[in-house]
């Protein structure tokens, strides 16, 4: 299918791995040019130089804490005016609710909550403006079905939700769209990490615990960033212009929803 995006600009965030890097490559597939975000800047600049050599698109990479004032601000000036916004960072760490001071819950809100907001409020105007925008945001299958050691991004998360149900229907008349990608689990170096705490924890292997949390999800496998990345992409195309405020579940069928 032609998305229709050929040609457009896009930015993504904490996009030099994992499900970041996944929307970044499925948009270049679709010809979109790309500016690309993390810390690490060998990282980065790898995946940048592979796209633009498997995608042929421009690729621009600017190493900085998106979630940090002065990284957000050289990442907004290298990107310039985008026709497509990907927010992404990396999550909370887990933990129990008695773990957590007022710091560590301002910090969960600036990476997870605050500094999508701050994206969203520096670039929609002008996609306002040129009457034409798309906006995803990835968040994670907390926000329907909160997951107990995951308070910080729980509760992060839930407070973007409901930004972006409020605003989302506010830009929607100008062109924009915004929604939200919810990640079930998904084989990157962070469903890694968290193999890794559950074998730690229950005493059993890696390769035990990664067995037992497939078995919790009814398609027996984790989700991989190239689908997850696909569906970002037809989210950012031109047929899902009618697509306003939603909040997409990627999960293999592992939160029971349906009635
Ligand atoms: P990942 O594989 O660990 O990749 C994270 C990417 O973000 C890396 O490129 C990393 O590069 C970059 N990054 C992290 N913090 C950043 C920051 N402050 N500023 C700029 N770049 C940053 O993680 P993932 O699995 O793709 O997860 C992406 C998001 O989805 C996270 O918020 C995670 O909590 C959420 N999620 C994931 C799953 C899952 O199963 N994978 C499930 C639910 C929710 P650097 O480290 O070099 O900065």
């Amino acid at each position: 299918m032609d998305l229709g995006i050929s040609g457009k600009r896009a930015l993504v965030t904490a996009s030099s791995k994992g499900l970041g890097r996944g929307c970044a490559e499925a948009l270049a597939a679709a010809g979109v040019d790309l500016v690309l975000n993390a810390r690490g800047a060998e990282a980065l600049e790898a995946t940048a130089e592979a796209i633009r050599a498997e995608h042929g698109v421009e690729v621009t990479s600017v190493a900085a804490d998106i979630t940090d004032a002065a990284g957000r601000s050289a990442v907004l000036d290298a990107a310039g005016d985008v026709d497509i916004l990907v927010t992404n960072a990396g999550g909370p760490p887990p933990g129990m609710w008695t773990d957590w001071e007022r710091d560590d819950f301002v910090q969960a809100l600036d990476a997870n909550m605050l500094t999508p907001i701050a994206l969203i409020k520096a670039l929609v105007p002008g996609m306002m403006e040129r009457g034409w925008g798309r906006v995803v945001n990835i968040t994670s299958v907390s926000v329907k079905a909160p997951v107990p050691v995951l308070g910080l991004s729980n509760a992060a998360r839930a407070g973007l939700t409901g930004f972006v149900a409020g605003t989302s229907r506010q830009v929607a008349p100008h062109g924009v769209t915004i929604n939200n990608l919810l990640p079930g689990i998904h084989a990157t170096d962070r469903a890694v990490s968290l193999d890794k705490g559950v074998s730690e924890q229950a005493g059993i292997t890696f390769e035990e615990a990664k067995t037992q949390r497939e078995q919790t999800i009814p398609a027996r496998r984790y989700g991989t960033p190239e689908e997850f990345g696909a569906t970002c992409a037809f989210l950012c195309s031109q047929h899902a212009g009618f697509i306003v405020g939603q909040n997409v579940l990627l999960d293999g069928g592992a939160t029971n929803l349906s009635m």
